[in-house]
């Protein structure tokens, strides 16, 4: 057995791991020798330190080198047997519940100087040590720094350790993979030299040469998997994309604002990729409100004129509601675009499937629903991802293996993540960036308000109506449940009503389609001057007559979610303004984060100082999103560690050494979507 296949079997092949202690472990995700290595010890134990008896404290845990004196084994049910120890200054009693009497005279042999420790107590005269589980003759074995671990239920602490021990004790010595040069920068320390000061209970604290070159491993790993995602996926050979200026020109006079210097760099970038004859796997980054829709409209526009087909996909109905009448507004009269989402009726549904498959339809716009096996398309040429976060590197890759071998990508993101993050979540696609907004735009001012104050809100509410501007309304999200979501609107909604009549719309998630639709367009034709609504209009969506927005329990918020929910406003000219509304028993932590927000509107700076507060693992909910997480890695501190990786892939892109590099990959789970390359 390699040391490879030693990491990568079953815990049950680990000395002393039955069938339920494996069980166990796999409950907490722990399959492989491999996965055991990364739980780690949260704190250590010192029992360095050695005591007389009259010296004892009680409560604490301390070491004492005793005489084994006298067992007293009372054989009536539920007494503990006990044995009297000393030393020259005094009397300790171990006790013992549930433990056999063969088992306590092996421990604690007659006469015999033993090493003890554990938690002192006092009781009746006597110091005591209750179930003492460090006990040994060898006082080195006790005396010494323990590590504790977390431990799993059912698992106690000396088997935990002693499953972690056997595992380090056979811990391989790997070939190492890591250049000269990087090695060096971690004191070459070697991949198992690392894991043991991992584990060493002195190093809880962790920090040095060990756990940098953990971490760069695990990054490395990461970014080789994404540089290799990208390369498979540039190796396809595409029909080229042939198409003139004349769409494009034709849309400038359709659209009534002049393209950024950002949006015009991003649609070249796309347009070399579509006509070359290497695979498209682009990301077309760029904050809320930069204008990425019209970017990847022009290019489905170039891709229809080259004779393809486009599928657009947003995840919500409204967005693609939204981007369909954009589209059709801008578009030509004879492109056809159509919208499938999972409320499209069964008959429409039926004709756009066929339309689809005789090309009789040259854009499809929708939800998730666009990926199913029945969706056929005649002649696909581009696939478009709009605010899809929750897309992870695997799944791209199938989406580019399911589009065929002609179809290029394009994903559009908001999420405003740092660029460690960006490398990690987004490094198997070219990025362009939108760096800029339109210059139109004014920033938006925020303000935070007591929900007390409400009076003088709607106050402000009403002037800006009388200045014939619209209003969002978000409504307090209170819990992660739709139905009480949905019962604070109706109130919230029932009241403004009575202020402001038939001026106010409500909109939610348990609504119609074609009464959500008519309501929004009754907003964007203005006649509606209120718009109440729970989340949904968190994302993409566009109305660029609505300038104030208010928050309700605005800290019940993540800050991404609410920089993405102020982006709904700021979008015209006008100045616009974003009011959160609170409780007035804020906790530090969200009086922070409402600082931020209040302080930048830009969206890289707040998911950063967010991370800072939060941590990465609960950004935008990567954890659940399938997303790659790390073990160790933290791409806020580590992030010499990301830019070191970064540099260091290039190199081996340029030296094409990949393959000294696979074990690594395999080790750390990410060969799995590499099988069909390598
Ligand atoms: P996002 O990048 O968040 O998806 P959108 O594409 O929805 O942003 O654009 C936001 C708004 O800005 C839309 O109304 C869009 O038509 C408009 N817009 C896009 N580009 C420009 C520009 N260069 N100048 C002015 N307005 C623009
Ligand atoms: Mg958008």
């Amino acid at each position: 057995m390699t040391g490879y296949e030693y990491l990568l079997g079953d815990i049950n092949t680990i000395k002393g791991v039955g069938v339920q202690t494996a069980k166990l472990l796999k409950k907490k995700n722990i399959n492989t020798v491999f996965d055991l290595i990364w739980s780690l010890p949260h704190t250590n134990i010192d029992r360095t330190q050695l005591f007389k008896i009259n010296e004892l404290q009680i409560g604490k845990i301390q070491t004492v080198i005793v005489n084994v004196k006298k067992y007293n084994f009372p054989r009536i049910r539920n007494l503990p047997n006990r044995v009297t120890c000393v030393d020259e200054t005094g009397v300790l009693e171990c006790v013992f519940f549930n433990s056999y009497e063969g088992y306590i005279k092996k421990i604690l042999p007659l006469g015999r100087s033993v090493t003890i420790s554990g938690k002192i107590s006092y009781y009746k005269n006597k110091y005591q040590i209750t179930n003492p589980t460090h006990i040994s003759s060898d006082t080195n074995v006790v005396k010494k720094i323990h590590a504790k671990y977390n431990l799993t239920e059912g698992l106690n602490e000396k088997k935990y350790n002693s499953i972690i021990n056997t595992v380090l004790k056979k811990l391989p010595d790997l070939d190492e993979w890591l250049s000269e040069d990087v090695l060096k920068k971690f004191g070459n320390i070697s991949w198992k030299d690392a894991v043991l000061q991992l584990h060493d209970p002195s190093n809880v604290k962790r920090k040095g040469n060990f756990l940098n070159r953990l971490i760069y491993d695990e990054i490395l790993s990461v970014f080789l998997t994404n540089s290799n995602v990208r390369k498979s996926i540039k190796k396809v050979k595409k029909t080229k994309k042939v198409f003139t200026e004349n769409p494009f020109k034709e849309i400038k006079k359709a659209i009534n604002f002049k393209l950024t210097e950002d949006q015009l760099k991003a649609i070249d970038q796309i347009n070399f990729d579509l006509k070359s004859n290497q695979k498209m796997f682009r990301l077309l980054q760029g904050d809320v409100g930069s204008g990425k829709t019209i970017v990847s409209l022009i290019a489905a526009l170039n891709v229809i004129s080259s004779g393809f087909q486009v599928c657009f996909m947003v995840p919500t109905e409204i967005l693609a509601n939204q981007h369909y009448n954009f589209a059709k507004n801008i578009f030509n009269k004879n492109i056809k675009i159509d919208i499938l989402t999972g409320k499209t009726d069964r008959l429409k549904r039926k004709n756009i499937l066929i339309d689809l498959k005789n090309n009789q339809i040259n854009l499809l716009i929708g939800t998730h629903s666009l990926f199913q096996d029945k969706v056929q398309y005649k002649r696909l040429g581009l696939i478009i991802i709009d605010e899809q976060h929750k897309f992870g590197v695997k799944q791209r890759k199938k989406l580019s293996d399911k589009g065929g071998k002609d179809c290029d990508i394009l994903v559009m993101s908001a999420t405003p993540i740092p660029r460690t993050m960006i490398m990690t979540c987004f490094g198997d696609m070219d990025a362009s960036i939108i760096k800029t907004k339109p210059k139109n735009r004014k920033t938006i001012k925020t303000y935070s308000k007591l929900d007390t104050k409400l009076p003088e809100v709607i106050k402000f509410v009403k002037k800006h109506i009388s200045n014939n501007n619209q209003v969002f309304w978000v409504c307090p999200l209170i819990e992660e449940s739709k139905k009480i979501d949905h019962q604070s609107s109706i109130k919230r909604y029932e009241n403004l009503k009575k202020i402001f009549k038939d001026r106010v719309g409500l909109i939610h998630g348990l609504m119609d389609k074609n009464d959500r639709n008519s309501l929004l367009n009754d907003f964007l034709n203005k006649k509606l001057d209120i718009l109440v609504s729970t989340t949904i209009i968190e994302v993409g969506i566009d109305f660029p007559n609505a300038n104030l927005i208010i928050i309700e329990n605005a800290n019940k918020f993540g800050l991404s979610q609410l920089h993405q929910l102020r982006g709904r406003v700021g979008r015209g000219e006008k100045e616009s303004f974003c009011i959160l509304l609170l409780k007035s028993n804020l906790s530090e932590n969200a009086r922070k984060r409402i600082n931020i927000l209040k302080n930048s509107t830009d969206g890289f700076k707040i998911s950063e100082e967010d991370m800072k507060l939060r941590g990465y693992g609960d950004l935008l909910g990567f954890k659940q999103s399938g997303i790659q997480t790390f073990r160790l890695a933290d791409p806020i501190l580590n992030e010499d560690l990301f830019l070191l990786a970064e540099t260091e892939v290039k190199k081996i892109e340029k030296k094409d050494n990949f393959k000294n590099y696979i074990n690594l990959l395999k080790l750390y789970d990410r060969a799995d979507i590499l099988n069909d390359l390598v």
